[in-house]
């Protein structure tokens, strides 16, 4: 069974070819980071131009590369929420063109659940249920994934998503776009205790997140060290911003499991990436005997094959999409739109 995944919810057009929602023919990922990069961000407007200027050959790439023919699709699953809205419209529109022509079955996919199941694509037998915790550009969730196309959130951001402060802690710091990967690279030669950054674990019981007082907590610092004129340095500023946010992450994720009896917990999104936040996490997991599972580093980021993934199992549990599917740039994880 066949699955043609497509994903332009934000900078990245790609397209990717799965079969069984598990073995990956083809992802090709077109990232547009060079084109918003001047910008410190990424520009509505220019996303969805270069999306509409590149999705046909992307597509036409995967299937490609996939040794297959279009015919040989089975189900055709773009994401269709949460995003950008232009951005999202292309290849939700791209996707409709091409289930029409084709006759084959469409599915709107959940790009947050797409983040999730990259997991399912890394590790061929994890099934549900599990625990996932799922950090983004702008996301932030702790999600329990009772089966295929079963969602529940148990915690979730109140303000900045976790990408969203290692970008903009990355920006103060001068390091560039997008800044996770510099934080994390610098951080590596950094002194992490360096600068006692607060911690915010909110209420006891709570599983939600809140990243604006430790990004507010890092901006005063760096004001406060500029204004007396003393040199700071970037390495363990990093380290020691990276290590509040990865403590707090962590701590909460293992705290859920918990409170679900779950052992088996999962890492998802772009800052799953985060080398110091896998690190933490297997060490923790080790020590209360969960298994972890966590996508590489090509599957963490946006890309299509997870999309194509999700698709898949959200079919065989017998959802489908109209044609008349819109796109949700706030779709929730676990609506149904
Ligand atoms: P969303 O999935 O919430 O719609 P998005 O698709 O833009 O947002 P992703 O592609 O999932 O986000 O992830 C990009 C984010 O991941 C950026 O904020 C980036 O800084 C962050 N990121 C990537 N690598 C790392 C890393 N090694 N450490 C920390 N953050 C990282
Ligand atoms: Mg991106
Ligand atoms: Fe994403």
């Amino acid at each position: 069974f066949l699955t043609l995944g497509i994903e332009t919810s934000c900078d990245e057009t790609s397209a990717a070819v799965v079969l069984n929602g598990r073995e990956v023919l083809s992802n090709v990922i077109y990232s547009q980071i060079d084109i918003h990069k001047r910008f410190g961000g990424v520009v509505p407007e220019v996303a969805s131009r270069k999306h509409v200027e590149i999705i046909s050959l992307i597509v036409e790439e995967a299937i490609k590369e996939a040794g297959i023919k279009f015919s040989d699709i089975d189900l055709i699953a773009p994401t269709y929420g949460p995003g950008l809205v232009g951005a999202l419209l292309v290849g939700l529109s791209y996707a409709k063109g091409l289930s029409l022509s084709l006759k084959k079955p469409l599915i709107g996919v959940n790009h947050i659940e797409g983040h999730i199941s990259a997991n399912y694509i890394q590790h061929k037998y994890l099934e549900p249920p599990f625990l996932c915790l799922v950090v983004s550009g702008g996301h932030s969730h702790l999600v329990y994934i009772e089966d295929y196309d079963t969602y529940e959130i148990i915690g979730k951001t109140r303000d900045d998503a976790a990408g969203e402060a290692f970008d903009k802690i990355a920006r103060a710091l001068g390091l560039g776009y997008p800044g996770g990967p510099l934080i994390d690279k610098i951080a590596r030669q950094g002194n992490e205790d360096a600068i006692d950054f607060p911690r915010a674990y909110l209420e006891e019981e709570s599983f939600d997140f809140s990243f604006s007082g430790l990004k507010s907590a890092v901006l005063n610092y760096l004001n406060k060290m500029s204004m007396q004129g003393i040199e700071i340095k970037k390495e363990d500023v990093a380290a020691s911003f990276q290590k509040s946010v990865v403590e707090v992450l962590a701590n909460k994720t293992i705290r859920a499991a918990k409170l679900k009896k779950i052992n088996k917990v999962a890492l998802a999104g772009g800052v799953a990436a985060n080398s110091r936040l896998r690190d933490e996490l297997s060490l923790l997991c080790k020590k209360y005997g969960f298994e972890f599972y966590y996508p590489s580093i090509e599957l963490c980021t946006d890309n299509a094959a997870m999309i194509a993934a999700s698709g898949y199992y959200a079919y065989k549990k017998g959802r489908v999409s109209s044609l008349s599917i819109n796109a949700y740039p706030n779709l929730k994880i676990g609506e149904k739109l």
